[in-house]
């Protein structure tokens, strides 16, 4: 199969097969290869096209082949969703696809207490995914940490905007390493949207579905 021709790591390949995924959706097909060499994307997709696993499988192949020790407090990976139901249903991809890899993934959002979320962060995280109000909060409390952070994911930039996050996003720009890979994605790409993105992005590769 197309995932198959791509080198995925076998574990990631036998979650796919037990998911049912043979063939790869137009967003997979143009992202995953840039993605898989550690460029940058910025993507104008919906929800519904296959955009989650269009990031989540080349990450997970990233992390199943550079296997590092989890840092008290770090994440290797940084997703953002504007919405607590997004994030879940990320962080739900990421357990699936990844399922035979062994890697930590936590969810944390606003609106649960905070005191079991920062337990969690504790031994260190893999694959963090998170709003970013609740991301400042907990990293205001020293519960974490984005130095370690070598993939950073921006999803729904255009519902970002509308609900409020510019400033916090700009915050957590500041405090990301410089050398990461970065992806980007929004339904929309107006010039606010772009701008933003442009914030981010370091000579992205430019994929629409
Ligand atoms: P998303 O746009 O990431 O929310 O994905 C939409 C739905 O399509 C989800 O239920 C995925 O599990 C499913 N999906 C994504 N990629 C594939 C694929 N290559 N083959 C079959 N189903 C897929």
């Amino acid at each position: 199969s197309f995932f198959e021709e791509l080198g995925l790591a076998q574990p990631l390949l036998k979650a796919l097969a037990a998911s049912g995924y043979d063939t790869p959706t137009p967003i997979q097909m143009q992202a995953i290869p840039p993605l898989l060499e550690g460029r940058d994307l910025c993507g104008i997709a919906q929800t519904g096209t296959g955009k989650t696993a269009a990031f989540a499988l080349p990450s997970l192949h990233h992390f199943a082949t550079n296997i590092k020790p989890r840092v008290p407090y770090g994440c290797r990976m940084l997703v953002l969703s504007p919405t607590r139901e997004l994030a879940a249903q990320i962080a739900e991809k990421f357990r699936d696809y990844g399922k035979f890899l062994g890697l930590t993934v936590n969810c944390v959002f606003g609106g649960m207490p905070i005191f079991t979320q920062k337990k969690k962060l504790q031994a260190g995280t893999d694959i963090l995914v998170a709003t970013p109000g609740r991301l400042l909060d907990l990293i205001e409390q020293r519960a974490l940490s984005l130095k370690d952070v070598e993939i950073f994911v921006l999803d729904e930039a255009d519902q970002m905007m509308d609900l409020g996050f510019i400033h916090a996003l700009k915050r957590i720009d500041l405090m990301l390493p410089k050398k990461r890979q970065s992806l980007f994605f929004s339904a929309t790409m107006p010039k606010a949207i772009a701008e933003l993105g442009n914030r981010f992005l370091n000579n992205p590769v430019r994929v629409s579905v």
